[in-house]
């Protein structure tokens, strides 16, 4: 296992839509064991793997304790609303108030390629929320008027 550098933003790949992943290989088994090598290291809640340049859809988080890897993940179900100050490990040091569902399902893969399912509320609803839009290269900091600020202060001229 090793560290990788995480990417910071205004970089592009944060911007970018990450493919699916269709090889359940030893190179996804060593890149997921890295990101959650990163994430602890940073002291994150949650990484995807675009935030260490590698462009396809794969996560990981730590909630409260428990540790889950999503391969291909989508939200199928969502309910309620939460809001509640959120970070990245790509932006900041900076914090702002996001509204999230309270709840989700998400169905993903793991690292073998096995489908799965799972519902989870508040923070873990919050932590899925924020990593999946990272595959669709979307940012906390675009989801409120205080982000749109930053994006005009720090973004690319
Ligand atoms: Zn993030």
């Amino acid at each position: 296992m090793a560290k990788r550098k995480i990417v910071k933003f205004p970089d592009e790949r944060l911007r970018r839509i990450s493919k699916k992943v269709t090889e359940f290989d030893d190179e996804l088994g060593e890149l997921l064991d890295d990101m959650r090598e990163t994430m602890y290291a940073n002291d994150g809640m949650g990484l995807a793997a675009p935030q260490v340049g590698v462009p396809i859809r794969a996560v990981v988080m730590d909630v409260c304790g428990n540790f889950f890897e999503f391969v291909n993940p989508e939200i199928t179900f969502e309910e309620g609303e939460q809001i509640d100050d959120e970070g990245c490990l790509s932006v900041g040091p900076y914090n702002d108030k996001v509204t999230r569902p309270y709840k989700v399902t998400v169905k993903a893969q793991d690292r073998f390629g096995y489908r799965y399912e799972i519902t989870g509320e508040k923070y873990f609803a919050r932590c899925a929320s924020h990593e999946i839009d990272h595959l669709n290269g979307v940012l906390f900091i675009d989801k409120s008027e205080k982000g749109q600020d930053y994006i005009k202060k720090h973004g690319k001229k």
